[in-house]
């Protein structure tokens, strides 16, 4: 497990430790849940949309550190920001992960994720808060889930 710890950097770490806007949201209008069967990660994830902005975001869950690390990067870097802005927020993100392709400064904390596509088992762990998210912000009732559906 000694190559995990360069995983755990001190963002993850610290992230993982005191999650930020971890609560439910009495004001959300839009629920998005995701959950990674393979790592045991759930995550809810709560979206008060004022016309097509995120005005607020939080998310509540229980999984490895990478979920829920990645999960209050997620609320810190959508909260406020229009479906299509987090659509492409969320499009770099998913690929930082997936290839560890850092786009620029832009990302900062973001970055952090970036050590997860040596993990591919990881991966799924890190991009399920940000599915859920899109689907809240969406509307979509159907929970997000990293494993396919059998229809
Ligand atoms: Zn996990």
């Amino acid at each position: 497990m000694n190559d995990l710890t360069d995983l755990y950097q001190s963002v993850i770490l610290d992230h993982n430790r005191r999650p930020r806007n971890y609560q439910v949201l009495p004001t959300a209008n839009r629920v998005g849940s995701g959950n990674n069967p393979l790592c045991g990660d759930e995550i809810t994830v709560y979206v008060k949309l004022e016309g097509d902005r995120i005005a607020d975001i939080s998310f509540q869950g229980s999984g490895c550190a990478i979920s829920q690390a990645s999960a209050s990067l997620m609320t810190v870097n959508l909260k406020g920001k229009t479906i299509k802005e987090a659509e492409a927020i969320a499009a770099d993100v998913m690929k930082l992960i997936t290839t560890g392709e850092v786009k620029d400064d832009e990302m900062s904390d973001l970055s952090a994720l970036a050590g997860v596509h040596q993990f591919p088992a990881r991966i799924k762990c890190a991009t399920l808060s940000w599915h859920a998210a899109l689907n809240a912000a969406k509307g979509e009732a159907r929970p997000a889930t990293t494993e396919k559906t059998s229809d």
